[in-house]
């Protein structure tokens, strides 16, 4: 995966506690949400980054805002949310990372904070989207939107009980059309 925002860090990197601050735009990429919905970002964010030179590493703390969309759980509309995540990593060099299982590797003189970014970003979206909390959803017999308009179907409240108990009385061929 190409990196998402690596960090040049010659102007730091020979002198320790040097510390360099930045404020940039990110692009993230889109992907696949909790099975098949599409989550799109509304790029650029914006991202905040102090860097400090902590001698055997680099100590990354930061923060990333912005917009996205995803679909609402009932209705299947687009829902654009926003959200504002902070994070703090502390990377070490490839040789020494793998001893510390809290810290990040990296070589040369950049730092690739992909995992960083998506990691604090995806903690903060939420499991279940509702475009309002009153959202009708789709009538799940013909899926028409109920919140833009009405159907004819009969199962304004979904009960499973009641789904089988008209499949009981369709088998013993009685109907259920209100004539008997
Ligand atoms: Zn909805
Ligand atoms: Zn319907």
């Amino acid at each position: 995966m190409k990196p998402i925002y690596l960090v040049d860090l010659t102007s730091i990197k020979d002198s320790a506690g040097a510390r360099m601050d930045l404020r940039d735009q990110v692009t993230l990429p889109n992907f696949t949400w909790e099975g098949e919905r599409l989550l799109e970002f509304d790029n650029p964010w914006w991202i905040e980054l102090e860097i400090t030179n902590v001698s055997r590493g680099y100590q990354v703390h930061g923060k990333t805002g912005g917009r996205y969309w995803l679909d609402c759980d009932r209705c299947l509309e687009r829902v654009r949310l926003a959200l504002e995540t902070e994070f703090d990593d502390l990377f070490l060099p490839e040789s020494i990372s793998s001893q510390e299982e809290e810290a990040r590797s990296f070589a040369g003189d950049e730092l690739d904070l992909s995992a960083t970014i998506m990691e604090a970003v995806v903690l903060q979206i939420p499991l279940k989207v509702l475009c309002a909390s009153t959202c009708r959803g789709l009538c799940s017999v013909c899926g028409t939107n109920l919140n833009k308009a009405a159907c004819n179907c009969k199962t304004e409240s979904f009960d499973p009980r009641l789904a089988t108990l008209l499949k009981w009385k369709q088998d013993k061929g009685g109907g259920d059309d209100g004539q008997s």
